[in-house]
């Protein structure tokens, strides 16, 4: 089970991929955490990625794959994984395909306004990483993180001006890989137009996709072919 979860800056699919890789038991793959852990630790892949980062730009493709690359060949990843955040560029993609097949793409398709929303009142818990916001993901102590108690911080990227570059990114440089999926018939929407939605909610229009695309897949293969 190899699956990635594609879509802009906010759109859930870190929350998403968080909750359902368990479910398949397989790693979930934030190459945006990978980076912040790095960065944490001070490492030179870190210090590279550091000022891209807090711009809201994107770091340079060589970086980010080979720190994938090293990732996938973990002993975890075995069974499978969900990436979260990689490929975010064409480049990334074919080498990605050339280093293992994708079962499929969860698209999550939600609106600039959702997204901003989401992004302007989100916090990170500066301790696991989870993510809650104002809207539909709400901390149920203010400030404290409800899985680890850790302090609730605002990532640096998170802020108004930065946001909106992300969003920038995305459109320029990953949108396109939704056209490169569709084209290997691999991708699934997943459509958001409710800003009161909850993670639950999305998570469970996540693994109904999955299932919907799981059965297509197995009628096709089921289907006598006539020619
Ligand atoms: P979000 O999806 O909310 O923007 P992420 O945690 O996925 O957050 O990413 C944070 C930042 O990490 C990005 O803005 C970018 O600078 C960097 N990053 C993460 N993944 C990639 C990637 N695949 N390619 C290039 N940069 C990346």
């Amino acid at each position: 089970m190899r699956k990635i979860f594609l879509g802009p800056p906010g759109s859930g699919k870190g929350t998403a991929a968080s909750r359902i890789a368990p479910k398949f038991n397989v790693p979930h793959i934030s190459t945006g955490d990978l980076f912040r852990h790095n960065i944490t630790e001070e490492t030179q892949i870190g210090l590279e990625a550091k000022d891209y980062m807090k711009r809201g730009e994107l770091v340079p493709d060589e970086i980010v794959i080979g720190m994938l690359k090293e990732r996938i060949q973990e002993d975890d990843c075995q069974e499978g994984f969900i990436l979260d955040g990689f490929p975010r560029t064409i480049p990334q993609a074919e080498q990605l395909a050339k280093l293992t097949d994708m079962d499929l793409v969860i698209n999550m398709d939600v609106s600039d306004e959702i997204v901003i929303k989401r992004l302007s009142s989100r916090v990170t818990c500066e301790n696991c990483g989870e993510i809650f916001n104002l809207v539909g993901l709400i901390p149920k102590n203010e400030g404290e993180c409800d899985k680890c108690q850790g302090k609730l911080i605002r990532r640096p990227d998170d802020e108004p001006e930065v946001i909106q570059n992300r969003l920038n990114m995305y459109k320029e440089q990953t949108a396109p890989l939704i056209n490169f999926y569709k084209n290997k018939n691999l991708v699934k929407d997943v459509t958001c137009t409710n800003i009161n939605q909850t993670a639950e909610e999305t998570v469970q229009s996540v693994l109904n996709a999955i299932e919907n695309f799981t059965s297509e897949i197995k009628e096709t293969l089921e289907t006598p072919n006539n020619n």
